[in-house]
């Protein structure tokens, strides 16, 4: 058996013990790319799918291969070739945008959408590739696959046009299908306003005829009581007559504090995808495309300049090209680079900031919700306890701090309890899958800001 066959043979295996929509999502683009002594690596498309393979599916997939050949003793996995994709069904759909200019594209007032939110301009690269996927899935048949689908990344990086998006798309391919748009806060101050005037009754009939119903940056609905309950009645009216709920966060649910636990369970028993940081390829390829779409130019050597500086946000990405085309409008001359410099000053981060202890219990604080102070204090609730036990396997993890210190740091403990926490989190994220992502997402914000 070559290595196409024998991973075709492991998949159709896989296939009889999976949903076919965890099939799509984690083994699609997945190959054998080699073995050596008894170990086969196996490529896939991103780290998101590696990590899901390793941990979830690491243990099955050996065994098949082992079965198949009892020489494999070990699967490897590793992420391929970074891949450069528009999602391109209509190719010459880009320069007609450009034509039509942004500012000329309408909210349109029964679904709330703006149709500059398209699947046709939106760059696919390993960072969204399967929020990307999923999305479009959701299109194509919506309450019939992921329900509900959860989208979750930092600010700027794609979630709101993902989510217009497939709202776009559903109008446009059923048309007779209500499709509602709104941003929670929006959602929320709706609540607020029916209580006042008592029309309750009339929010809960409109939203319960909506078909495809999709809630932006749910994070706002973190403490709003009255609201999340209000919408945990219209998601199940909605979910039982498999109507299609989308959703977006900047984290994912677990991690969104204040949140009533029969909410957070209904968020998570859909399809969860992540949207993680755009690599330099993709930087390229979203600023050549919005260069293409805006009719604009710029040297190679000034786009390589912004897509290295500006690294973890897309509408920052855009602001630099807004700019520098002001500029050149205003000048009548392409910017040079030591231009961009100055002009793109503040968008650009200062050169590596050191991360510190500081730092770091702060950012664990604010991902849970909780003050430093919490974080630092005798209490032993276990919403404070975990995090704290967190902030000590960062510590540990990411500085190499000595157990005193870390015990010292956080409120004075002794260096048993840093002993604890630490061996204790690196055992449980070998077990629990969301608390390894949670982990990652305060790490990549450690790193970030
Ligand atoms: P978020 O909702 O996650 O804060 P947005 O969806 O508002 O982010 O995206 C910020 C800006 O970047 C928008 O103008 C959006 O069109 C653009 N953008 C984000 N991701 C992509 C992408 N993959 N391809 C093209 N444009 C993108
Ligand atoms: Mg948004």
């Amino acid at each position: 058996m070559n290595n196409d066959e024998l991973w075709q043979a492991t998949l159709a295996q896989i296939q009889l013990n999976i949903s076919p929509a965890n099939f799509a999502t984690w083994f699609k683009n997945t190959k054998v790319n080699h073995q050596e002594n008894g170990k086969v690596v196996v490529s896939v498309s991103n780290s998101f799918a590696k990590e899901w393979l390793e941990n979830k599916y690491g243990k099955s997939i050996l065994k098949i291969l082992h079965s198949l050949d009892e020489k494999i003793k070990d699967v490897k996995y590793e992420v391929g070739k970074t891949e450069m994709k528009v999602f391109k069904k209509d190719s010459v759909f880009l320069p007609e945008i450009g034509q039509l200019g942004f500012q000329e594209f309408e909210i349109q007032k029964e679904t709330n959408l703006n149709p500059k939110y398209t699947f046709e301009n939106f760059i696919i690269g390993p960072f969204n590739e399967l929020a990307q996927a999923a999305s479009w899935a959701v299109s194509k048949n919506p309450g019939g696959v992921y329900n509900p689908l959860f989208i979750y990344g930092r600010v700027g990086l794609g979630k709101t046009h993902l989510l217009q998006a497939i709202g776009n798309e559903v109008v446009k391919n059923f048309s007779k299908k209500k499709t509602r748009y709104i941003p929670s806060e929006k959602f929320t101050s709706e609540v607020v306003s029916s209580i006042r005037k008592h029309s309750m009754e009339n929010l809960k009939l409109k939203y319960r005829a909506i078909d495809v119903l999709i809630l932006d940056d749910v994070q706002f609905l973190a403490g709003k009581e009255k609201t999340q309950e209000e919408f945990f009645h219209i998601f199940n009216h909605l979910y039982e007559k498999n109507k299609q709920i989308i959703l977006s966060s900047d984290r994912p649910p677990k991690a969104i504090s204040a949140l009533a636990e029969r909410l957070r369970s209904r968020f998570e028993g859909g399809m969860i995808a992540d949207i993680s940081y755009p690599d330099y390829e993709t930087r390229m390829a979203i600023l050549k495309t919005k260069c293409q779409e805006r009719k604009i130019n710029f040297s190679e050597e000034v786009l390589d300049y912004i897509a290295s500086n500006i690294q973890k946000n897309i509408r920052e990405l855009e602001g630099a090209l807004t700019r520098l085309s002001a500029y050149q409008k205003l000048n009548n001359q392409m910017p040079d680079v030591e231009i961009v410099k100055s002009l793109l000053q503040n968008l650009i981060l200062s050169p590596k900031k050191l991360i510190t202890p500081k730092k770091i219990i702060k950012m664990v604080a604010e991902f849970y919700d909780l003050k430093e102070k919490e974080i630092l204090s005798p209490s032993r609730k276990r919403e404070i306890v975990r995090p704290r036990q967190i902030a000590m396997y960062l510590l540990r993890e990411e500085l190499k701090n000595s157990y005193p210190f870390i015990g010292r740091k956080l409120g004075g403990r002794d260096h048993t309890t840093a002993i604890h926490a630490y061996e204790k989190i690196i055992k449980e994220i070998k077990k629990d899958e969301n608390l390894a992502g949670e982990i990652n997402l305060i790490k990549q914000r450690i790193f970030s800001i």
